[in-house]
């Protein structure tokens, strides 16, 4: 607005996503596992055993993936696993991006555990904090493949990390994400919707020991698009969609949206 309230309520709401993140951070994996019944990982793998990522022939260049909003690192190492077992490339880089460095650090610690280098020009995996709405350090064209696994919808201007994906990837390049969405069908919407803001907000309580972050991020998800309108915000981005650009996972309670920089 005229007054900035807009900014004011805008960078609240920046730092609101840190808090929680900082708070979460050391019992994400956990977390993660307890509220999906471990079906999280099952996306996980789906989303990259699709994307396929690595060197495809020996003619080929290898990739250098910037996965958006990495956290703890579980779509990173999952790219470089795939990479290296499925396409035999150990060169294809992984930079896992995030606003919070307490999340980056304990996948940093995931990394060094794998035995992975993290530092040097050449590291198969770095690790750096960046506001995904600029990426400031990212220079334009310069990525294969973006991803980004349940991070947008904790961006405050979608639209604007939607533009910033697109500059930073090259010609050809790839746009993928994997986020919560609309369950498709309405039994399993009022029980999903039920589960989510009892259980999820308790189990925040008890596992981790903060209810209000758990319900924060329940809320986040009913807030998010539609498959269809974000489907419509990637294109209007500049990104050309595959087909109707988006499939949904378990009935919709994630989608993964996909879209290419022509
Ligand atoms: N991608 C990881 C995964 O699937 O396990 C982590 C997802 S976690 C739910 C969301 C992440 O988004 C957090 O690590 C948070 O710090 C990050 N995030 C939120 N806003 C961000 C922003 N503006 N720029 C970069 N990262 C952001």
């Amino acid at each position: 607005t005229h007054f900035g309230f807009q900014n004011v309520a805008e960078s609240l709401k920046e730092s609101k996503v840190r808090d929680v993140f900082n708070s979460v951070a050391k019992n994400y994996d956990t977390m993660n596992d307890a509220m999906s019944f471990g079906i999280h990982r099952l996306w996980k793998d789906q989303f990259v055993q699709q994307l396929n990522p690595g060197k495809k022939s020996i003619f080929s260049e290898p990739m250098t993936i910037l996965d958006l909003a990495g956290g703890t690192g579980d779509i990173a190492f999952r790219m470089l696993d795939h990479a290296r077992t499925v396409n035999g490339d150990p060169e294809t880089r992984v930079k896992v991006v995030d606003i919070n460095e307490e999340m980056l650090r304990e996948g940093m610690k995931r990394a060094h555990g794998l035995g992975y280098r993290t530092e040097g020009e050449d590291a198969p995996i770095s690790f750096l904090v960046q506001n995904g709405e600029t990426l400031e350090a990212i220079p334009d064209n310069s990525i294969d493949l973006l991803t980004i696994a349940f991070g947008i919808r904790n961006f405050t201007d979608k639209e604007k990390a939607l533009s910033t994906a697109y500059r930073v990837l090259k010609k050809g390049g790839v746009f993928a994400c994997l986020e919560f969405s609309k369950v498709n069908n309405f039994v399993l919407d009022q029980i999903y919707r039920r589960y989510s803001f009892s259980v999820i907000p308790m189990m925040g309580q008890l596992i981790a020991g903060d209810r209000d972050s758990y319900q924060y991020l329940v809320e986040s998800i009913v807030k998010f698009p539609s498959q269809k309108d974000f489907a419509r915000m990637i294109q209007d981005a500049g990104f050309q969609l595959a087909g109707k650009g988006w499939q949904d996972l378990t009935f919709g309670v994630a989608a993964i949206h996909t879209g290419v920089k022509l």
